[in-house]
């Protein structure tokens, strides 16, 4: 079997095939550093890490790129509460801490790491072809992206643009200058005390999707084959990016498949700071080795709302052992190709890690028992970024700023 990738936009499984034969150009939307991250960042990041290093693994040569929202409402929210406190700084020390967690956690560091304030000008060219072509209208400084004029809108959701105007949209702001209800600021006038660019409409900031329409484009081009991201910013936010990103280019499709990764849950509950029941990787990472939080994290679907509970860590701590005395102890043997035939059949139906999980600790049984296949476990573990099992580490990602 190849590798076939469950995909949002067909909701089903498709073969992966990329657009250029041996690369893979994949962009993630990254975090909003206005406060720390909690363990569902980390759910999803490693996740996406597994299937870069998966894709790396089958040798393909892989642009990984992942982006920091650096003004948004949020940003601009801390740094009012903060007396004014400068966003630059609020960004730099959020940042800073979760990038040293990723690290800690193995993942790769992206191949490019762009900041949106580095891209106001690609913001600005996007928004001015927008209203060129008639997709975009300005009201009084402040420029919308007209929904009902991309006539796929809403297929990503696969519902009407009716049901979706009933939708929860953190994008509905300025309804008294829409023209429809899922119209989205590319552009928006700003209050005197908040940051501000130069452009042709007023001193102002960009919408929030545009900017990863901006940043893909700038690095990846304007086709890509994967995009990730929370199964939260289905709705509008990657919606919102197909239809800029394909009106602009008048090329179709903007994204070959696009993931989503599920909500993780503390106790049934979906984790959010509203409700304050996060709980954080680098707290986890005080009480167990960051190792065994990534077999946690790996032992959930990546598609998958899993619950995380106390114990839910502890669970794991046998299988764990099991798995790091096998790379510590066992003498490198032959390779196991019935065992890598499995492995990647579980790793090519849509990054099945928990089921590779399960085959490579039934391995680890066999091989602490005297059996063979050391050396294939090892390398198999590998793949899914255990530092124990010698993965390549984060540094050695290259990583753009
Ligand atoms: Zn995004």
């Amino acid at each position: 079997m190849t590798l076939h990738l469950y995909s949002s936009l067909e909701r089903k499984k498709r073969e992966f095939i990329p657009l250029v034969p041996g690369e893979a150009r994949i962009y993630v939307c990254g975090v909003t550093p206005y406060d720390v991250t909690h363990l569902g960042h980390a759910f999803s990041y490693v996740n996406f890490d597994v299937l870069r290093r998966y894709l790396m693994w089958k040798g393909l040569k892989v642009r990984y790129v992942q982006n920091v929202t650096d003004i948004d409402d949020d940003m601009i929210m801390v740094s009012k509460r903060e007396g004014g406190r400068p966003i630059a700084q609020i960004r730099d020390e959020n940042d800073a801490i979760f990038r040293a967690d990723l690290d800690r956690l193995n993942v790769l560091r992206p191949t490019v790491y762009p900041f949106a304030t580095d891209h106001i000008d690609a913001i600005i060219e996007t928004t001015k072809r927008l209203l060129a072509l008639g997709a975009a209208y300005e009201v009084d400084g402040d420029v919308f992206f007209e929904a009902q004029r991309f006539s796929d809108y809403g297929r990503l959701n696969g519902i009407s643009i009716q049901e979706l105007a009933k939708l929860d949209n953190p994008e509905s702001k300025r309804e008294e200058k829409k023209r429809g209800p899922l119209d989205f600021l590319l552009w928006q006038r700003c209050a005197p005390d908040e940051p501000s660019w130069p452009s042709p409409w007023c001193d102002g900031r960009p919408g929030w999707s545009i900017e990863c329409t901006a940043m893909s484009q700038s690095h990846l081009g304007d086709q890509i084959d994967i995009h990730g991201g929370g199964s939260d910013l289905i709705f509008p936010h990657h919606e919102n990016e197909i239809a800029q990103a394909e009106s602009a280019t008048g090329q179709s499709p903007f994204c070959g498949y696009w993931m989503h990764n599920g909500m993780l849950k503390l106790d049934g509950v979906k984790m959010s700071k509203s409700l304050g029941n996060l709980v954080l990787a680098r707290n986890l990472m005080e009480r167990f080795e960051p190792d065994h939080l990534r077999l946690y994290l790996l032992s959930e679907h990546y598609r998958s709302d899993a619950d995380y509970r106390e114990g839910s860590i502890e669970g794991l701590s046998s299988r764990y052992a099991r798995l790091t005395k096998v790379c510590e102890e066992a003498e490198e043997d032959t390779e196991d190709s019935a065992l890598w035939r499995v492995f990647e059949e579980a790793m090519d139906d849509d990054l099945d890690a928990p089921r590779a999980l399960d085959l490579l600790d039934q391995a680890a049984g066999k091989v602490l028992n005297g059996g063979i296949g050391a050396a294939t476990l090892r390398q198999a573990l590998a793949v899914l970024g255990f530092a124990f099992a010698d993965a390549r580490g984060p540094a050695r990602g290259s990583l753009e700023p």
